[in-house]
């Protein structure tokens, strides 16, 4: 049993300061290519360094805005890690497939993982359908072949499922930022002894993690103090 690394990678440029933040939300309504003066993702890059000196593994969900480049996806690769898609236009089983070719296509391999983006509310994006209908993705992932979805839903206690024995099915995470989880119930310490027992999916946004020293404080105790592992 074990912390599984859930990366949600929203943002292409991070958001370090305002002019990035303003790049990143101009990208995702506009939908622009990478424009090569600007470090596009490299925030993903200093990253993915930490967890590959330590040895961990993670699961990383891409929004057609944030594909991974060929020389990230290299490291992604041989490092070990999984490249899933983080669904953005879930109106239909079309946007879905739409969303999987697109992603496919850039990084030449089958999609089997994915993740949805946003909180059931705001509209984050251009392409971003904000309402959370788990069920239907369950579906779709089935019909498409998929072999995990990581849902939403912020009490880490619910436990996962295998949907048609083909499917598992993450409902919730372990969120480390503290406005989605209840910290007062779910806190670092907790998260350390739970994972002992069952698998505890842990979420993150690395951008809002290298912005936060609290949060960052919060990730090293996890990391020292936990297995974390991929399925
Ligand atoms: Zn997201």
């Amino acid at each position: 049993m074990a912390v599984i690394l859930r990366i949600d990678v929203d943002s292409p440029y991070g958001k370090k300061n305002l002019i990035t933040h303003s790049f990143s939300r101009l990208a995702s309504d506009f939908n622009l290519p990478p424009i090569l003066m600007l470090p596009y993702l490299k925030y993903l890059n200093n990253f993915l360094k930490y967890l590959n000196n330590k040895s961990i593994q993670g699961y990383f969900f891409f929004r057609r805005c944030t594909l991974p480049t060929k020389e990230l996806l290299k490291i992604l690769r041989g490092e070990g890690h999984l490249i899933g898609l983080h669904l953005e236009n879930s109106r239909s089983f079309d946007s879905f497939k739409n969303e999987i070719d697109i992603m496919q296509n850039s990084i030449n391999a089958k999609v089997e993982v994915f993740s949805k983006h946003g909180s059931g509310k705001y509209k984050h994006g251009y392409y971003h359908y904000p309402a959370y209908e788990p069920d239907k993705y369950l579906q779709w992932g089935l019909n498409l072949g998929m072999k995990i979805f990581f849902g939403n839903l912020e009490i880490p206690t619910i436990p996962s499922s295998v949907i048609n024995e083909r499917l598992v099915f993450f409902p919730a995470a372990f969120w480390l930022e503290h406005h989605w989880r209840n910290t007062k119930l779910y806190d670092i310490n907790w998260l350390i002894q739970e994972s002992k027992t069952c698998d505890i999916v842990l979420l993150i946004h690395i951008e809002n993690l290298i912005s936060n020293r609290l949060f960052l404080s919060e990730f090293e105790q996890i990391i020292q103090n936990t297995k974390i592992k991929t399925i």
